[in-house]
């Protein structure tokens, strides 16, 4: 769609970042372009009414400022998912594998509970393990994941099949 192509054509192509043989996809031109943001913010904000969210999870850092826009735009509460030591309160945490060593995310346990139906944003998809485990999270605040939405994946990281299983029959949704 003319849509698609547009966001599409505002994400650069870093090379060697962050580091040697990394294509890196930078975000930024996408932002800095408000009919592209206004339309990608657009997007996820239909597919929130679509999936019936009742609160949107951004992922640290780029999912934020996705996310922010549209859980404005849809009325809905934003819950941000941090890298673990950043979120003051009682949170709950959630390990998951990197190529190389561990990572850990964190949620604040107050801000999901039962009976949230919860959209998860971030901009781009790579192995998946960060959106895996931040599924893990929201299920384990005892909240339903209704959806991954996503600006880019990265289709020869295999997230999307690192997602299936945890996934549990939600979609992932790529612009
Ligand atoms: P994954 O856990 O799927 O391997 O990595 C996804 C996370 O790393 C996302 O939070 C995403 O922001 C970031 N990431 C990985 N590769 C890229 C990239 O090429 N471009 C951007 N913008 N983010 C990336």
């Amino acid at each position: 769609t003319a849509t698609r192509d547009l966001l599409l054509s505002r994400i650069r192509d870093v090379v060697d970042h962050p580091s040697p043989g990394i294509v890196f996809k930078d975000i930024t031109p996408l932002l800095a372009d408000p009919e592209a943001f206004t339309a990608l913010t657009g997007t996820f904000a239909e597919l929130c009414v679509r999936f019936g969210a009742t609160k949107i999870v951004g992922l640290e850092a780029r999912g934020f400022i996705l996310a922010a826009p549209v859980a404005v735009s849809a009325g809905v509460g934003f819950i941000p998912v941090r890298k673990a030591g950043k979120l003051p309160g009682a949170t709950l945490r959630q390990a998951y594998e990197l190529e190389y060593g561990t990572a850990e995310i964190e949620v604040h346990a107050e801000d999901l509970a039962a009976g949230d139906r919860v959209l998860v944003i971030d901009d781009v998809l790579a192995t998946g393990g960060t959106a895996e485990a931040s599924l893990e999270l929201v299920r384990r605040a005892g909240a339903e994941v209704v959806g991954v939405a996503v600006l880019m994946e990265l289709g020869f990281l295999g997230g999307r099949a690192r997602l299936e299983s945890a996934l549990k029959g939600a979609p992932l949704e790529a612009v």
